[in-house]
């Protein structure tokens, strides 16, 4: 339909309603002049956290983890933990409540009650009830005022499939209640319920579109036919970014089907945020009209920005929402346009709390003369009483989306709504801002010219971001392609040239090991002999080269892994059995790794001078020689990408002997080297036998460097032989061995288990436990153990294990046939001094291990002491933090910890007394990233400076001090020396 009327009657419209239900509003003064005048803490809260930015944050942590504290003297104390901190200026009030001396005293247990019943008060302005008589009773409320309502069940984040099942079913239940007991009234009274997809189904991944799709779409099947028979209207929320495009594709598909496709009481939301979204509208309008029979567009600005924009910086992505709250309110004028336009095909829900949007839209559907029932307004319970009932007032359907649950599960809500009211871009906000103008505040929003420009994606290679369908299908395709290449030959690569071998071994896919991904020519020893030769020749030569050249191949080399990143992420998928994801990662930091040693190198360059008169110093770094670097098969493109640029890039000749099982990733790093350019010599690609060639080139006196990452006991036997002088050899060598680790995950009573559980299960059980870094003990605090435990194993469960390829997979198969029956092993072992808490049938072919994990275990067993490398997760319990902390302490490792917990004090001594090299804190503590978490341990996880670091570089370089006297006949230049 074309719109008849000009821009300028909307505005001259818009302004005329807006002020007209701001009159409206009015009547009790601005609802922060209410809140003044009621004074009671709870409103103190709201209005100190708007004046002081330090407290705000403070105090939203405090009621984020105040469900979890059990006592009063545990509340107490996290009060003063959090608020009695320098930086956070303390109104008087709650100065007084702070001022006592011991948590467990009189005066201690009052603040815990009175903070708590402000912030249970909070809750109850926001949640329509914590049960189901409490919603009944809001309803009937919302009844008598004449408004509709959407019912949302808050819950805790699905992890499990038996939350999952459990979601649905209570949906189920909640709209036989609903459908009993809300009387059919008034027009708008009809019960509808809002759902989320990701609730469906624990799995949800838009990388697996079918496999998540086939799942959520059974389930809401069954919730469409449920509703039906009752009459229920269903909404469709939308979550994060990540999940819309997919969310979108699996509801049109189920909207099309026969069952469904006449169905009119069906709603979708659009977030007006997005950049994307007024595109989404326009498909939805085709797709709308392709269906024939209407449903409805809740459009909303979205409530997830914070989240989005974090993650968008974290991740090296593009910014999926607008960075300018303007942009998003000029965006939603337009989809609400648009929307209104479309009336015929599309009914419009306008959620919005900003009365310049709904006037808006009401100035529009007037225009258009929209009939009733295909336009309604909505607010959040809670959030905007006045305009509610100002709109209704005017003859307008309000529907008031109303939130219900328990006050844990609604904590995440609670605070997205008080980070809304209190944020300082929020229409809530700004129209009780002192002195606020209104004509300012309805003003159209002005957009910035600077929206327009992305954000600056940072230094790091960024994963691919598998929101975006491209990506997806590139991936798919990269696959295709290199199954097309297995069987290939490779062979190794000496003094620039392929050098042919008499026998060779296959390399398989764990997978599937009847599949050879390629076979690989097994050096000898005199070819190990031969490319020991060529580094030492080619040394001279590429010491002198300049830095800067040097540096620059490195670039290159980053720029070939980035063009074949799916390719490359591919051959790990097929060749070690990473899942997608963790092989998009390791492409990453391969990248990483060359352009930030690079950087590092030219820094490096320059050292530094110390000159005063008459005498110069120079402070230089040399290469050393030859470098045998030695790699895992764990991270096979990574890790001899990082050393063996390290190694290069200093100036040192290298040879690389990779993992056997990992043979071929290391062959197209090669590939990738002698593409970039690097000269005959300066690299060679070793592969062979590991007990064989591993010795001969450790030992060899012409090497000066080795880098080693691997066992403990391999490291260790390298350490010891590397320090035996050869005959001939004239200089100690340096060794760096990365090796093993024990890590241990602290969860202590104040965790977020949802946190807590996806974090512990993510570490321990990504790439089937056989990261270095992987999470092999959960040190659990008596207080939460049996929940955690609980949802721990049926998170476990939910994960599916299989092939590597499948994009449904979250556990694919450990390395090989030996690394099976060893895992196995200790499995039995463990039976023997803990409980089997879960060990799930798995595929029998293939190399596949079931995640398995043990509970009650001794914390100076075989299973708590020794690394399994495998899905094997010992969960041991503890009385006190002091003792989680010394159980974490108590093995011979030190390479990751992590701890889940949100009291200030016990972060601040894990700080302080963890013994590891890398310490997470409320994240899971695999997926280090270079520059921003250097990697690596210390006791006998290792010996060296962390890769990815600062001081990595330094260990491959041998510093000299040239010092000069410029003196001659007691003359010296003396200009620009510091006297
Ligand atoms: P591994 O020690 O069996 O093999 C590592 C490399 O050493 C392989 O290339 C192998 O062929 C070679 N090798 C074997 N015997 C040798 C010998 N006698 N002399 C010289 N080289 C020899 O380890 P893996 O199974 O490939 O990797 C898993 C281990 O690596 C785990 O212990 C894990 O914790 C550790 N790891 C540590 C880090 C870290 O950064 N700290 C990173 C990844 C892996």
């Amino acid at each position: 339909m074309i719109s008849t009327v000009t821009p300028q009657t909307y505005e001259r419209d818009t302004q005329a309603i807006a002020q007209k239900l701001i009159a409206a509003m009015q009547g009790g003064g601005s609802w922060l002049t209410q809140l003044r005048d009621r004074a009671q803490l709870e409103d103190k809260l709201l209005t100190w956290t708007m004046s002081n930015p330090g407290l705000r944050v403070q105090l939203f942590r405090l009621i984020d983890v105040l469900p979890t504290l059990s006592s009063k003297a545990e509340i107490a104390r996290h009060l003063q933990e959090y608020l009695a901190v320098p930086g956070v200026e303390l109104p008087s009030t709650l100065k007084q409540l702070l001022n006592f001396a011991a948590p467990d005293s009189l005066p201690g247990q009052v603040a815990a009650t009175t903070f708590t019943a402000a912030v249970s008060a909070l809750a109850h302005r926001y949640i329509a009830g914590e049960s189901l008589p409490q919603v009944l009773k809001t309803i009937e409320k919302l009844n008598r005022n004449g408004m509709a309502f959407t019912v949302d069940m808050l819950g805790e984040a699905v992890i499990t499939e038996k939350e999952a099942h459990g979601y649905l079913q209570q949906y189920l239940d909640l709209m036989t209640q609903l459908a009993q007991n809300v009387p059919t009234g008034t027009a708008g009274a009809k019960v509808q319920v809002s759902v989320k997809l990701t609730a469906f189904y624990s799995q949800f991944d838009p990388l697996d579109g079918p496999g998540s799709q086939a799942q959520v779409s059974d389930r809401l099947r069954t919730l469409l036919r449920h509703a039906q028979t009752l009459g229920v209207a269903v909404h469709f929320d939308m979550e994060q970014y990540t999940y819309k495009t997919i969310t979108l594709e699996i509801l049109k598909a189920l909207l099309m089907e026969p069952e469904f496709r006449d169905r009119t009481d069906i709603g979708i939301t659009l977030q007006a945020y997005l950049r994307d979204s007024y595109q989404d509208l326009h498909g939805t309008i085709e797709w709308a009209k392709l269906r024939g029979a209407p449903l409805t567009v809740r459009l909303v600005k979205g409530a997830y920005w914070d989240q989005e924009t974090i993650q968008a910086i974290q991740k090296g992505w593009p910014q999926p929402v607008y960075s300018h709250k303007a942009a998003t309110d000029a965006n939603f004028e337009r989809m609400t346009q648009l929307l209104l336009e479309n009336h015929g095909v599309l009914h419009a829900a306008i959620g919005s709390h900003n009365v310049r949007s709904q006037a808006k839209a009401i100035a529009m559907a007037n225009a258009l003369q929209i009939p009733s029932g295909r336009f309604e307004m909505q607010v959040l319970y809670g959030m905007a009483d006045k305009l509610a009932k100002a709109l209704h007032d005017q003859g307008h359907r309000v529907r008031v989306y109303c939130p219900y649950g328990k006050l844990i599960p609604g904590m995440s809500y609670l605070i997205r709504r008080l980070l809304e009211n209190t944020a300082n871009s929020s229409f809530l906000k700004q129209s009780s801002a002192e002195g606020a103008a209104m004509e300012a505040l309805l003003a159209p929003p002005e957009v910035p010219a600077q929206e327009l420009v992305l954000p600056r994606s940072h230094f790091h290679a960024a994963d691919p971001d598998y929101a975006q369908e491209n990506l997806r299908h590139q991936a798919h395709q990269a696959l295709a392609s290199v199954k097309s290449q297995l069987g290939r030959q490779y062979w190794p690569f000496i003094n620039g040239e392929a050098t042919l071998t008499a026998s060779s071994e296959p390399s398989v896919n764990p997978s599937e090991p009847a599949t050879a991904i390629g076979q690989v020519g097994q050096a000898t020893l005199e070819m190990a002999e031969q490319a020991m030769a060529a580094a030492k020749t080619a040394f001279p030569m590429w010491a002198k080269t300049p830095v800067r050249e040097r540096a620059d191949l490195l670039r290159r080399v980053a720029d070939l892994m980035a063009q074949r990143r799916q390719e490359l992420a591919a051959w790990m998928v097929l060749e070690v059995g990473k899942v997608q994801r963790e092989a998009d990662g390791e492409v990453s930091e391969a990248i990483d790794f060359c352009r930030y040693y690079a950087d590092e190198m030219e820094r490096l360059d320059a050292g530094y001078d110390r000159d005063l008169a008459g005498e110069t110093n120079a402070y230089r770094y040399h290469p050393r020689g030859v470098a045998v670097v030695i790699s895992p098969w764990n991270f096979p493109l990574a890790i001899p990408t990082g050393m063996v640029v390290a190694a290069l890039v200093t100036g040192n000749c290298t040879i690389l002997k990779p993992a056997a099982p990992s043979a071929v990733i290391a062959a197209k790093l090669a590939e990738i080297l002698m593409d970039a350019g690097v000269p005959a010599g300066v690299f060679q690609y070793l592969p062979g036998s590991g007990s064989q060639l591993g010795p001969y080139l450790t030992k060899h006196p012409d090497v000066h460097i080795i880098a080693f990452t691997g066992s403990q006991s391999v490291g260790c036997r390298i350490y010891a032989d590397a320090a035996i002088l050869q005959p001939g050899q004239k200089h100690l060598k340096r060794v760096i061995a990365e090796m093993g680790g024990k890590n241990g995950i602290i969860v202590d009573q104040s965790a977020d288990l949802d946190q807590a559980v996806a974090g512990v299960v993510k570490s321990a059980f990504g790439y089937g436990g056989q990261k270095c870094s992987a999470c092999s003990r959960a040190i659990v605090l008596d207080a939460v153990y049996d929940t955690f435990v609980q949802r721990l194993i049926e998170a476990t469960q939910s994960l599916n294990v299989g092939i590597a390829e499948n994009p449904g997979t979250a556990i694919g198969p450990v390395i090989s046939a030996e690394a099976r029956d060893h895992i196995l092993g200790y499995i039995a072992q463990g039976n023997a001094e803990a409980t089997l808490a879960l060990a799930e049938p798995v595929p029998e072919s293939g190399y596949f291990v079931s995640p398995t994990i043990f509970t009650d275990v001794p914390s100076n067993g075989v299973l708590a002491q020794e690394e399994i490398f495998g899905p094997v997760l010992a969960v041991i319990r503890a009385k006190s933090f002091e003792e989680a902390l010394a159980i974490a302490n108590n093995t011979q490792y030190a390479l990751t910890g992590g701890l889940y917990s949100r009291t200030p004090s016990h972060i601040e001594r894990a700080k302080a007394e963890f013994e590891v090299g890398n310490l997470y804190i409320n994240r899971n503590t695999t997926g280090a990233i270079v520059d921003r978490q250097p990697f690596g341990g210390f006791k006998l996880s290792g010996v060296g400076s962390k890769a990815g670091g600062r001081d990595y570089l330094l260990q491959f370089l041998e510093p000299k001090v040239i010092t000069e006297n410029v003196q001659r006949q007691g003359f010296a230049p003396i200009e620009g020396i510091d006297l």
